[in-house]
């Protein structure tokens, strides 16, 4: 199976506090396609810091080779290729395959984990790109529907139709670190952040220092940051054309399939960004706003507000939108400062 080690990157570091007891820990691996990195704050002994970070890693492993897409040794694959024939799933896929399809039931589609078949036919996985033609974009469309997955959370198994995939690409970063975060409540430990590769970060509680996490927005039309959320127990996803793309004829398109097209969702929205107190839903959700686009998702936030959940869009033309649970804790940086920004109500 393949497992990048980053031997650079597999820092660990330990500052401790003079006297006080207060440690924190730092590491960061490569999983899920990403590089995620970890900050544990606590108090007494750094070894027990330490070994909870090595725990976080595990944790994410485990969840990688069950849920990988791509991996032949993954529950995932092997939906994937059972040609219709019930698979057993660990307790762990079987929850987020079910806790994913309530998504997709409630974004209408938007978010439909068995896109994956267009994911494939454009060359996401491979990095073998190419753009497929009408009859084939026609035929990859009648491959997607999540309501011919079924999942039996109780049995442990779940069967999908032969020719068809699915894939959890848009929701396990999430669910990694909402267990993750699980984790950490279970051990005490109240103050971390954690980073599963930008577009998904945990803010644990508060820094030691008693201020919030400031987490940066990336501007997805350049390389610089937007802003910076100022967030204290929440958690954030973003999704985005920019994160993961290739050009062709003058063209751009990216890994976020509109699953109604089978092609590169292209709704005006260059950049969404969720903040809730769940992993899942932001990772979630920021996908399927970006498939719906302003409008739309505009009218889904006002439509879901049980679920609790702020949105900052940003436009292809650079405008931002920010739901009004955001307006305290926004901001932008210095270069950005004459944006436009609307609060939505
Ligand atoms: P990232 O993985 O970069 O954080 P997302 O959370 O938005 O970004 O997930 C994108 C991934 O989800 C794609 O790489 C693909 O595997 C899968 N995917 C693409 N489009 C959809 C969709 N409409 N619904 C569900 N999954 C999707
Ligand atoms: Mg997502």
């Amino acid at each position: 199976m393949r497992r990048l080690a980053l031997p650079a990157l597999a820092l660990a570091l330990l500052l401790t506090g003079c006297g006080s007891g207060a440690a924190t820990v730092q590491n960061s691996l490569f999983a899920m396609d990403t590089v995620m990195s970890f900050t544990l704050n606590g108090e007494g002994d750094p070894q027990a810091l330490q070994d909870t970070l090595g725990e976080l890693g595990e944790i994410i492993h485990g969840l990688e080779d069950r849920m990988s897409a791509t991996d032949e040794d993954s529950e995932i694959y092997a939906l994937n290729h059972a040609q219709g024939q019930p698979v057993s799933l660990s307790p762990e896929t079987a929850e987020l395959l079910e806790q994913a399809l309530e998504l997709c039931r409630v974004t209408g589609g938007a978010l439909d984990i068995t896109a994956y078949p267009a994911v494939e036919a454009w060359g996401f996985p491979t990095g073998e790109y190419r753009v497929p033609g009408p009859e084939e974009l026609d035929q990859l469309v009648g491959q997607i529907d999540y309501t011919r997955l079924e999942v039996d959370e109780a049995d442990g198994t779940a069967v999908l139709p032969a020719g068809m995939e699915a894939d959890l690409g848009a929701v396990a970063k999430g669910y990694a670190g909402d267990l993750l975060a699980e984790q950490l409540a279970e051990q005490g430990i109240d103050s971390a952040l954690l980073n599963l590769g930008e577009s998904t970060i945990l803010a644990v509680g508060e820094k030691p220092e008693g201020t919030p996490w400031r987490i940066a927005v990336q501007d997805p039309a350049g390389e610089g940051y937007l802003g910076v959320l100022e967030l204290r127990d929440r958690a954030l996803g973003t999704s985005g054309g920019y994160q993961r793309y290739f050009e062709s004829g003058g063209q751009t398109y990216w890994h976020i399939m509109d699953p109604a097209t089978a092609a590169p969702a292209r709704s005006g929205l260059a950049g969404v960004t969720v903040v809730s107190s769940s992993g899942l839903l932001c990772d979630g959700l920021s996908t399927a706003l970006f498939v719906m686009g302003l409008e739309e998702g505009v009218q889904f936030w006002r439509d879901h507000q049980s679920l609790e959940f702020e949105v900052l869009f940003v436009t292809d033309e650079g405008e931002l939108y920010l739901t009004p649970g955001l307006e305290d804790s926004f901001s932008l940086t210095e270069e950005y400062r004459d944006r436009g920004v609307t609060v939505l109500s």
